[in-house]
């Protein structure tokens, strides 16, 4: 499996060729680091996840100009099969699960992208430790199980292809605080065990708290990037993500942020 940082450079990407979603997005993430994208609904998180996996065609889109790659191994243009057999994988928003199959065989369905057998059965390991019940409901019917351990599946069906890089779509959406707090521990020991993640999430205190670098994404670009400490600490990111005013609020400048802050425009 090739491994090396996930690198998204200058990318642009329409629907039909004629809505443009995304502006020349550059990013990283480095292997084995925690890269988040925050950003309203309708800024193109969702179509960049699709551009990096490959699954732009099935949605009617396409990479205008620009370049994927993990490591040197350029991704764009992959089909999405040869996307998770080189390490990047994705975990749709809304916990998309195969409903009328049991949690076994949806894991079973994810290990198919795993590079060999032995791959599998210690990536299987891996998920029944890192979410045990979905070992206690291994005969049941995914679709019967509540949204919380929906996403735990979906999150495991996805590390059964023995990702390096895992693409993660709104994983705490929906789901009650108290869930949404066992994801992001989950979460956060999956990076803890090597994999790299680049989060994508309307959650921004929690993005920002899992992460080490965050973007802000704006109508399809991105605006402000930086170390994700520094961006929480921002007044423009305090108060437009955060739902918190920032300290100079009475005539405060934020067109400004601190100098390790980037922001760019275009
Ligand atoms: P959300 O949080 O609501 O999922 P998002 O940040 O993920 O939003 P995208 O879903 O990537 O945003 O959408 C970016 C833009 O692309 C939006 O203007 C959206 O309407 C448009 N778009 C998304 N999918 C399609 C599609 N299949 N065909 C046409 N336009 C699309």
């Amino acid at each position: 499996m090739a491994n090396g940082t996930l690198a998204v450079r200058d990318l642009s990407v329409s629907y039909g060729r004629a809505v443009r979603a995304l502006r020349g997005v550059s990013l990283d993430v480095p292997a084995g680091a925690v890269t988040a994208v925050l950003g309203a609904n309708g800024a193109g998180k969702t179509t960049l996840l699709r551009a990096i996996s490959g699954t732009l065609p099935f949605h009617r889109g396409a990479v205008d100009t620009g370049a994927v790659r993990l490591g040197d191994r350029p991704l764009v243009g992959l089909h999405p099969a040869t996307v998770v057999a080189a390490g990047v994988v994705q975990v749709p928003e809304g916990r998309r699960v195969f409903g009328r199959l049991s949690v076994e065989e949806n894991l079973r369905a994810g290990g198919l992208g795993a590079p060999g057998r032995a791959a599998a059965v210690k990536a299987h390991e891996r998920v029944l430790e890192l979410f045990p019940v979905l070992a206690e409901r291994a005969r049941q019917r995914a679709g019967l199980l509540s949204g919380g351990e929906q996403q735990m599946l979906a999150i495991g069906r996805a590390l059964m292809a023995c990702p390096s890089v895992l693409l993660l779509d709104e994983p705490t959406l929906g789901l009650a605080p108290l869930m949404a707090e066992r994801i992001a521990d989950t979460v956060r020991e999956i990076n803890l065990q090597g994999t790299a993640i680049l989060l994508i999430e309307q959650n921004a205190a929690l993005a920002l708290e899992l992460s080490s670098t965050a973007h802000v994404l704006e109508v399809g670009s991105v605006t402000l990037h930086g170390p994700s400490a520094e961006l929480a600490a921002s007044d423009e990111v305090r108060r437009r993500y955060l739902g918190v005013g920032g300290e100079d609020d009475e005539g405060g400048d934020d067109s400004a942020p601190p100098p390790s802050l980037e922001r760019w425009v275009g």
